[in-house]
């Protein structure tokens, strides 16, 4: 079953068409990454799988369910930045166990599953302090455990290594690979860079001007670009 499903999507912005008429699927457990340049509509479409943006036509489901018309809230999945947005007021526990207080959650099921995430992200001995005493990396990480305390089916990151210097950007790509297969979810991965795009996707997806110019493995992608623009932006040798 694919986790995702886009059918015919599109956004306009006045009168500017930002997303055209996108279809495609996304397999359940599926890494797939969306690539192109800046400007080509990658937030938006990110955006509009999280239901921070409305479509102005098409449909969209999620997990076999139509999703178009339901709130992000309503929507199985969580949403990591580029900016991290943690509230400077709250420790790291507190920032990541927010949302689920917001939602209602029991404080022992709060607890428990901030532990557990943080855990898994070697966030627990940061768990009291604040995000001023964190380093870039830490904070990042925090936005992800903030993400991962909901258990989405699907997890969405916009550009999140762009904060990163080089170095903790191969690192931090790695750890959320493997984050991705220890939870068994389904992500889908915006970037610019074509490095990152190669070496993280399991599928890849190539924009432009709001457009897909084309979807498919790294090797496919390398080996058999289906136009110019796709090789040089690949810079595979065709
Ligand atoms: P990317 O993430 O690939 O850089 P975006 O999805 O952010 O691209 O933007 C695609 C295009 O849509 C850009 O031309 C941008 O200026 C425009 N755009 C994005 N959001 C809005 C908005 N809220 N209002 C008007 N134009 C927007
Ligand atoms: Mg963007």
């Amino acid at each position: 079953m694919s986790a995702i499903h886009l059918h015919n999507v599109a956004k306009r912005f006045g009168s500017a068409d930002v997303i055209r008429n996108v279809s495609m699927d996304i397999a359940d457990g599926e890494f797939c990454v969306l690539v192109g340049p800046s400007g080509s509509g990658k937030s938006t479409l990110l955006r509009m799988i999280a239901g921070l943006e409305a479509a102005s036509a098409g449909r969209l489901s999620i997990g076999g369910r139509d999703v178009t018309d339901l709130p992000p809230k309503a929507r199985d999945i969580a949403m990591v930045f580029q900016s991290y947005a943690l509230y400077p007021q709250m420790t790291v526990a507190e920032n990541m166990g927010f949302g689920l207080k917001l939602a209602g959650k029991p404080k022992a099921e709060v607890e428990q599953r901030v532990n557990s995430a943080a855990d898994m992200l070697g966030l627990r001995h940061l768990l009291p302090r604040k995000p001023a005493a964190l380093s870039g990396g830490q904070r990042q990480r925090v936005a992800m455990g903030r993400a991962m305390v909901r258990e989405p089916s699907v997890f969405l990151f916009d550009e999140p290594l762009s904060n990163l210097d080089a170095a903790l950007r191969a690192q931090v790509r790695g750890e959320i690979r493997d984050l991705h297969r220890r939870l068994a979810t389904t992500s889908v991965y915006v970037t610019h860079d074509q490095v990152e795009a190669m070496t993280m996707g399991d599928r890849i997806v190539v924009l432009r001007d709001g457009r897909v110019e084309q979807a498919g493995t790294p090797v496919e992608l390398y080996e058999r670009p289906a136009n110019r623009f796709v090789a040089g932006f690949i810079g595979s040798p065709a």
